[in-house]
């Protein structure tokens, strides 16, 4: 019997000049490509001139399609996947079905190509040594803040995806778990016409979005620098820790850092950081 093999194929996240020549070969090649929304892909099929006979693979009816796929690849038929932009999987569909198909035993082969995660963290200027690619938060406001807290003193360089019409809650909210003084990057419409990274510290972040309504358009990864651990105190005198040491008693850590920070005439972040050492 021959097999057929499953390619899974990064397609552009805006400019279409993104796409590798070995993607349109595949693309070209197989007899089949599954996509997430038909309807969307097509465009771009249409736009290098491809037509093939397409279906549609999304997360709502995965695993029942890994079994219509498995079926094609046994008679020998190639397919690929790819979605609506970047790389299938990241983010997307095809979790489901990359692990059919590799549990019954046929070959899956990346096509590689652009992820807008990975297009951020190269101009981020974050240390890229290691990252925890987070992707979207739950949509609830109470999860997405308990998500945040458990994240607050990850040390390597945190990657989220994020849709525009939550981008100002989300800075506040990454405001109030990681503090103003953060460095973060946010990249918007990576590739296209209006695409802008912005750097700054989640407070400059914040009044960047409020400035001005454009820059709250468009597609986001939001970049936020790891978790520094701060030398316990380091900065701080024996009555500085003291009085923190009294306000954090009572008070949540932004507090206690904001009213220490104006008694001594200093930079909140040196409070906060050592509030957060306290809490560990
Ligand atoms: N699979 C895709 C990838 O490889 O990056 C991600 C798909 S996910 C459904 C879509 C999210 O990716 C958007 O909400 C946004 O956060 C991010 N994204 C996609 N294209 C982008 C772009 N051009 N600029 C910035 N972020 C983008």
């Amino acid at each position: 019997m021959s097999v057929g093999e499953l390619y899974i194929v990064a397609t552009p996240i805006g400019n279409l000049q993104d796409v590798t020549l070995r993607a349109l070969d595949v693309l070209k090649e197989v007899d089949c490509i599954a996509a997430e929304d038909t309807r969307h892909s097509r465009k771009l099929l249409n736009h290098f001139g491809i037509d093939k006979p397409m279906l549609s693979v999304h997360e709502h009816n995965e695993k029942q399609r890994a079994g219509e796929v498995i079926k094609k690849l046994s008679c020998g038929q190639s397919l690929a996947l790819i979605s609506d932009a970047g790389t299938p999987l990241i983010s997307d569909p095809g979790y489901q079905l990359v692990k059919a198909v590799t549990s019954a035993g046929y070959v899956v082969r990346p096509i590689p190509g652009v992820c807008a995660a990975i297009a951020g963290l190269s101009v981020s200027g974050l240390a890229t040594d290691r990252f925890h690619f987070e992707g979207f938060l739950p949509q609830k406001s109470g999860n997405r803040l308990e998500h945040l807290r458990l994240l607050s003193q990850e040390v390597s360089t945190l990657v989220f995806y994020e849709a525009p019409h939550r981008i100002e809650a989300f800075c506040s909210q990454l405001i109030s778990c990681f503090g103003e003084e953060r460095e973060a990057v946010f990249a918007r419409e990576l590739t296209k016409s209006f695409e802008t990274i912005n750097y700054g510290n989640l407070s400059e972040q914040m009044a960047w979005l409020k400035s001005d309504a454009n820059q709250q358009r468009g597609e986001f990864v939001v970049m936020i620098e790891g978790y520094k651990q701060p030398e316990s105190g380091e900065g701080l005198d024996v009555s500085a820790i003291q009085l923190m040491d009294l306000l954090l008693q009572d008070l949540p850590p932004n507090r206690a850092s904001q009213i220490a920070a104006k008694f001594f005439g200093k930079k909140k972040k040196v409070f906060y950081d050592y509030a957060l050492t306290k809490k560990s």
